[in-house]
């Protein structure tokens, strides 16, 4: 029953009538859409002769066809590989060859990249999305799925430390993730939610598109994001749930039609992928808008924290506590457990937790010891045992023997009105073995000296803290999730500093 195909088709016999799923092109009942999903089930059996474990790769914007694919694979046992599409046809080709998918769902605003990647891949199979979206064959054979073991997903990490790592999860990681998010949001049958995130990201179905089928609520998915259409449908389909990535929420109140009266059906912004800005969370919360944040990973699928209704106002900044099903402790450098306060690496257990990194055996059993997946970020857990982020293991500075965390630094620059986005990182210093610089870009007709900023964080942060260096730029490198790219950061600093020693 874990076999999420399941949850649609059962939907269709207790809740028939009900709308399941909104798109640009299309209002599906649960009827309709359990109905869907055998069609499309059927022309990837018949049609395409998938078999159990085949993976099947997606180059699709958000869709109803993508969608009911996620449900037709899991039916077949099949194996999805979402590719994002703001990737490279040669990053893209890498995430197909290193699959070993050899069949590509497309649609047709992505075959001028899907005929790039034909230059560095070969595929046995091509199908338009939209065609199999309207197959109309019902004969599916059944196929016996292993809702826990079985690959399910394999969704390439994005790749912010290093090369895309495929995490395989299974169908069970997603109905756990799905209870999870129940459990800590309240989801109803009575909850409209808005998907803004890419489908293939596992934000885009773990938060909140799974979570809302199960239950029987209606999921609205627009092609892509942009704020003002996001505004309109929120205030047209009177939806209860927003969740987004950070930028996904700064550009929704930049919106001049940011207004607590288009926003009265909401019950919740919710937000995660990213460090949260509380400036950012402030301001929603001042308009009487409830805020809240988790966190997650695409190992995870993805919730691994929530904070719940009673706590987002008086938790501002912290993710919240473990989901119900998962298992969390914060230990150190040996694996004890660290006191309160103090700061740690995130270990996570649970039936949320992915099988393994597709077809890189040492790097998962790097990863899950005893049981136990090592999430590589810094928590802190506070006296009433809310979860802080503190950073990442890898961009921790040490600056003179003492360790610096650059979200700590970034926290405190973001404070001021004029910043829109910041990244601290470390450089290698002869007297202090590293030291903090950072890089940022002004808001928009904003002016902000390096001597202002330094003595803001003066007041603010430890002296070491302090970063010796303040880069204005236009604009950050981002990576193709939208995540501010620190090593392209730092490639640009190494360059400069090479320039300058040439120069001398
Ligand atoms: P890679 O694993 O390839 O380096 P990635 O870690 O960016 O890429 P994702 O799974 O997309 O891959 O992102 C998960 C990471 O995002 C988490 O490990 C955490 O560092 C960060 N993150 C998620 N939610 C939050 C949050 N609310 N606050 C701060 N950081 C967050």
């Amino acid at each position: 029953m874990e076999q999420i195909a399941y949850w649609i088709h059962k939907r269709a016999d207790i809740t028939p009538n009900r709308m399941a799923l909104i798109t640009e092109r299309s209002e599906d009942t649960y009827e309709m859409l359990s109905s869907k999903v055998n069609n499309m089930a059927a022309f990837l059996q018949n049609e395409c002769q998938l078999k159990k474990g085949d993976r099947v790769a997606i180059l699709s914007q958000n869709s109803a066809e993508y969608m009911i694919s996620y449900f037709a694979i899991a039916q077949l046992g099949l194996v999805a590989v979402p590719l994002n599409i703001r990737l490279t046809a040669t990053e893209l080709a890498f995430q197909i060859n290193d699959s070993g998918a050899k069949t590509i769902l497309f649609e047709t605003e992505t075959s001028e990249l899907y005929r790039e990647i034909c230059n560095h891949v070969y595929f046995v199979n091509a199908y338009l999305m939209e065609k199999i979206g309207k197959a109309t064959e019902k004969n599916v054979r059944h196929v016996a799925v292993d809702a826990a073991n079985d690959a399910y997903i394999i969704c390439y990490t994005s790749g912010t430390t290093g090369r895309p790592k495929g995490a395989v999860l299974t169908q069970e990681n997603m109905f756990w993730n799905a209870i999870n998010c129940q459990y800590a949001l309240d989801i109803t049958s009575m909850d409209n939610t808005i998907v803004l995130l890419p489908l293939f990201h596992i934000g885009g179905i773990g938060l909140f598109a799974f979570p809302t089928l199960l239950t029987g609520g209606t999921v609205i998915i627009p092609k892509k994001f942009d704020s003002a259409k996001a505004i309109n449908i929120i205030e047209e389909y009177g939806v209860t749930i927003v969740m987004g990535v950070p930028t996904i929420h700064e550009a929704i109140r930049k919106n001049p039609n940011f207004d607590t009266a288009n926003f009265q059906s909401v019950r919740w912004f919710y937000s995660g992928g990213a460090p949260c800005p509380k400036e950012l969370i402030n301001q929603y919360l001042a308009r009487g808008l409830p805020f809240g944040q988790g966190m997650g990973m695409t190992e995870t699928a993805p919730t691994i924290f929530m904070l719940s209704r009673e706590d987002y106002k008086y938790k501002v900044g912290s993710i919240g506590k473990p989901a119900m099903f998962c298992d969390i402790k914060i230990v150190d450098q040996a694996g004890l457990p660290v006191k309160k306060g103090e700061i740690g690496e995130l270990l996570i257990k649970g039936p949320n937790v992915m099988k393994e990194y597709w077809g890189l055996p040492d790097k998962t059993k790097e990863a899950i010891r005893d049981g136990w997946f090592h999430s590589g970020d810094l928590m802190r857990e506070d006296e009433d045992g809310f979860i802080y982020v503190a950073g990442r293991k890898k961009d921790m500075i040490i600056s003179g023997g003492e360790n610096i965390y650059p979200l700590e630094v970034e926290q405190v620059i973001n404070e001021l009105p004029e910043i829109n986005e910041v990244a601290v990182i470390g450089i290698t210093d002869e007297k202090w073995g590293e030291i903090p610089v950072a890089y940022l870009s002004l808001n928009n007709g904003s002016t902000k000296s390096e001597e202002e900023i330094k003595s803001y964080c003066q007041k603010r942060l430890a002296k070491y803290k302090i970063p010796k260096n303040i880069f204005i730029l236009d604009e950050l490198p981002k990576n193709a999730t939208g995540k501010i790219d620190k090593s392209r950061i730092l490639e640009f600093q190494m360059k400069s500093l090479e320039k300058e020693s040439n120069l001398s």
